[in-house]
């Protein structure tokens, strides 16, 4: 399992700040990237640009941060979207 050790821009780009405030920051316009494996039931999430994340079975796979929602899976209705975006899109 990867691990971060960086602080989630959650905690300094709340869901309701500014497109200015987040560029300054280098955080793009979604604010929860993640989504729900239908085969295992995990809920993941990719915390930075390069944080790729893998269910624990495997059919899943999330990337991007908050700048796009990349999608990893074997099958397209095994998985469900679960993404936020920023309320100021
Ligand atoms: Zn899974």
């Amino acid at each position: 399992m990867k691990t971060t050790n960086y602080i989630p821009y959650q905690e300094y780009c709340p869901i309701d700040c500014s497109v200015e405030y987040r560029r300054k920051y280098h955080v793009g316009d979604i604010f929860e990237n993640k989504a729900k494996c239908l085969s295992c039931g995990d809920v993941i999430m990719s915390k930075n640009r390069h944080d790729f994340i893998w269910c624990s079975c495997g059919k899943l796979g999330v990337d991007g941060g908050s700048h796009y929602a990349k999608r990893i899976f074997q099958s397209i209705d095994g998985w469900e979207e679960l993404s936020v975006a920023y309320e100021n899109v």
